[in-house]
């Protein structure tokens, strides 16, 4: 069971993403009290410290929490915009502090459609420098994307593109897009994606990261979307193994303790009849935002819901 202690460190940014689900409010914690957080942590024994949102490279700490991670034996990785990563120098601070696994944010292979994404002319050609600095120190890389309507007919193109050119990345995560805090402007709710298309690439993305021996996950993507898929489910994993995260929110939110019932977003009349209801989280925000959504009952033997179950424990 892998629980996991994601951290916010700071809540600015050097990109200005549209669909933002953690809009800037410039709190930051100090050195202190990351080493606090992180001194909880080892008590409590987690497997996993994230350092995270909005762009944690942003704090002048970071190496330094990192260091005292390793030092005290625990796994530690950072989630980033890939922007202060295309120093060469910079990256080399944070693999000389002992980080050996970074998550980067592409949206797109199309250069103009990701940096429309982030609103920050350049910061595609930045995040393909940062995978190069840091593969060539040996950092582990794996890319998030976020689903929205801007890139939902190309992410197998975009997996297809980031395989060729850098064949060292073994996993990927795809997170349908979280409307939720994100900025209420014209642009932002225009990326609200069509679940359809979107599952149509990324089904030939999972098809071809499968083929290669790849790994992949996918958030917020009800079941009656994953046919076939369903144990690559984010959600679906964390309900079969029960797994928990504990999240440190740099709002009045503060530190937050998520285990299965946050898992479970919203179910329809769908969902009632659907054999796969007790191991999907239905879909998420479906009465502000996602109320286009049109779900599936699915029709499964028990045979074929126990191996999905059994995969994910495997
Ligand atoms: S109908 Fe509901 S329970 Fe069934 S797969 Fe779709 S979202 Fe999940």
């Amino acid at each position: 069971m892998a629980n996991i202690w994601y951290i916010q460190v700071n809540r600015y940014c050097n990109n200005a993403c549209h669909f933002c689900s953690n809009p800037s409010n410039w709190n930051n914690i100090t050195y202190e009290r990351g080493i606090e957080l992180i001194d909880d942590f080892i008590k409590i024994w987690y497997h996993w410290i994230i350092f995270t949102w909005w762009e944690p490279t942003l704090s002048p700490d970071l190496p330094k929490w990192i260091e005292y991670s390793s030092k005290n034996k625990m796994d530690c990785r950072v989630i980033s915009n890939g922007m202060m990563c295309s120093s060469f120098d910079y990256v080399k601070r944070l693999a000389d502090s002992w980080l050996w696994l970074i998550h980067f944010s592409l949206y797109s292979y199309i250069p103009e459609i990701h940096d429309f994404l982030t609103d920050t002319q350049g910061s595609y050609i930045k995040l393909l420098k940062s995978i190069q600095n840091a593969l060539k120190l040996w950092i582990r890389v794996q890319l998030n994307c976020v689903i929205n309507k801007y890139n939902q007919n190309h992410l197998d193109k975009t997996v297809k593109f980031i395989v060729k050119n850098f064949p060292q990345i073994t996993h990927f995560v795809w997170n349908n897009l979280d409307p939720l805090m994100m900025r209420k402007t014209d642009i932002a709710l225009s990326t609200l994606p069509d679940f359809d298309i979107a599952w149509e690439s990324i089904k030939k993305a999972l098809v071809f990261l499968d083929s290669t021996w790849r790994s992949f996950r996918v958030e917020r993507m009800p079941l009656c979307f994953m046919r076939w898929f369903e144990w690559a489910s984010t959600e679906t994993r964390k309900i079969v193994k029960d797994e928990e995260r504990i999240v440190h929110f740099l709002d009045n939110r503060e530190t937050i303790r998520q285990s299965w019932k946050h898992w479970e977003h919203d179910k329809t009349d769908e969902c009632n009849n659907c054999d796969l209801t007790t191991i999907c989280s239905g879909v998420y925000e479906s009465e502000k935002f996602y109320n286009y959504v049109k779900l599936k009952s699915q029709r499964l033997t028990s045979e074929e819901k126990q191996s999905i179950i059994n995969k994910i424990k495997d």
